[in-house]
């Protein structure tokens, strides 16, 4: 048999348990969905939009279309959503390098930023290109308790502090993920103390999780990627921000050239690709959400701390669950290895990642290189060794690659003693 009977077993107690707060997964799903459709038919999207551009490609309107939807949806002025974004880091850089100057500050006001934002900001070192080599100053404010300390924001902003960054999903740490009302309230004490800071959000891993998004709640400009959420698992690459007409202009001169901006770039054969992942994308979030809170209620009854709990409301669509030893989290991944749909043969290893500081494991049969809207996990290698689950195309494919990980993380639990 391919699972033991303990683990199946499990699986039907944790999916009973689960059936009330799945209404909720499907609820937001539905609204998401009618809120794309919406923006869809109000920006009258038609076929005409999936034609294929080149070269310098002026007056792609399907880029163009694609730009307007996607500000229309995030309740802003205006949209950079390019597949000529190479990652979620590169937007969120893009922002930072378009509109950071020297001698301005960036803080940061959930703590440590997500690790690759660390080499951009060259927060330890520094490093060739990064915001400090320019002259940008850097501060931030910890967080306390896995929560932004809203009563400290006021003492970390000054007459410098350009721009507040606030990271919305947990990235490689065991705090919370920001809720829409978090973010709402962070961005309302920034503008009260300087009403001209920029409140830059990375929404990676938050978008469609709530009715909401950031920009829709006092944010000024957010950027994330389209190998995640957005993409819908369709999106072959690319990243999007989106925000104040001012700013995503400043940051398209950094995209591409002073005086181009975003009127240059060819969609190539994409559109057709990002336009339909961006439809399924609701849909494609609330798979991944139920799975990886059937992941919590599994784990959380073999015994170990889960971060959301099951019964968390959620702001990400991460799974953090506290292995406890280097072996547990290759077995883990390994065990997810084996039941992806691509690459299942291979045996996932530990290796140095380009702007990661420690090593990291990912377990990622993708059809898409590294998309974590689908089924994936990573973490990295220290302790306690958590492992950072996400996505889901299907939530069936969840189920199955979550029982996977159970059973390799029970079999290396046998095999010790
Ligand atoms: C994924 C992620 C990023 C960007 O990572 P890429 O791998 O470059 O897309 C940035 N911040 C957070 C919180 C993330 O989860």
């Amino acid at each position: 048999m391919t699972f033991s009977k303990q683990i199946l077993d499990l699986k039907q107690e944790v999916l009973q348990e689960a059936k009330p707060l799945f209404a909720h997964i499907e609820d937001v799903a539905e609204q998401n969905t009618l809120k794309v459709l919406d923006a869809m038919r109000e920006c009258r999207v038609s076929d005409a939009h999936f034609n294929t551009t080149t070269g310098y490609a002026y007056d792609d309107i399907g880029r163009g279309k694609l730009e307007e939807l996607y500000a229309k949806v995030f309740g802003a002025e205006r949209a950079l959503v390019r597949t000529q974004f190479v990652s979620g880091t590169h937007a969120l850089a893009t922002v930072l390098l378009g509109i950071l100057r020297p001698g301005d500050e960036l803080v940061s006001l959930t703590g440590k930023p997500y690790d690759t934002m660390q080499t951009v900001i060259g927060y330890d070192n520094p490093s060739p290109g990064s915001l400090k080599e320019f002259g940008v100053l850097y501060n931030e404010l910890p967080m306390i308790d896995g929560r932004v300390d809203m009563a400290g924001i006021k003492n970390v902003i000054t007459p410098k502090t350009k721009m507040v960054e606030i990271q919305r999903s947990r990235g490689y740490s065991m705090r919370n993920p920001l809720s829409i009302a978090d973010i709402e309230a962070i961005t309302a004490e920034v503008h009260r103390i300087k009403p001209d800071c920029i409140c830059f959000v990375d929404n990676c891993y938050g978008e469609f999780v709530d009715c909401q998004e950031p920009t829709q709640v006092g944010a000024d400009i957010m950027a994330g990627s389209l190998i995640k959420n957005p993409g819908g698992g369709i999106a072959p690459t690319g990243g999007y921000i989106v925000g104040r007409s001012d700013l995503v202009e400043l940051a398209s001169y950094r995209l591409t050239a002073p005086g181009m901006g975003d009127e240059l770039g060819a969609s190539l054969a994409n559109n057709r690709l990002l336009f339909q992942g961006f439809f399924l994308a609701p849909h494609v979030v609330s798979q991944a959400i139920k799975g990886a809170l059937f992941a919590a209620g599994m784990f959380a009854k073999l015994g170990y701390k889960t971060l959301p709990l099951p019964t968390d409301v959620r702001g990400d669509i991460i799974q953090a669950i506290e292995l406890g030893s280097a072996e547990k989290l290759i077995a883990f991944c390994g065990g997810i290895q084996k039941y992806s749909p691509v690459d299942s043969f291979a045996a996932p290893e530990p290796w140095d990642m380009p702007g990661y500081a420690d090593k990291i494991i990912m377990a990622a049969g993708t059809f898409v290189q590294g998309a974590s809207i689908e089924f994936s996990a990573d973490g990295p290698l220290r302790a306690p060794y958590n492992v950072y689950l996400q996505g889901g195309l299907t939530f069936e494919h969840a189920v199955i690659g979550i029982l996977g990980a159970a059973q390799a993380v029970l079999d290396c639990d046998a095999s010790r003693k």
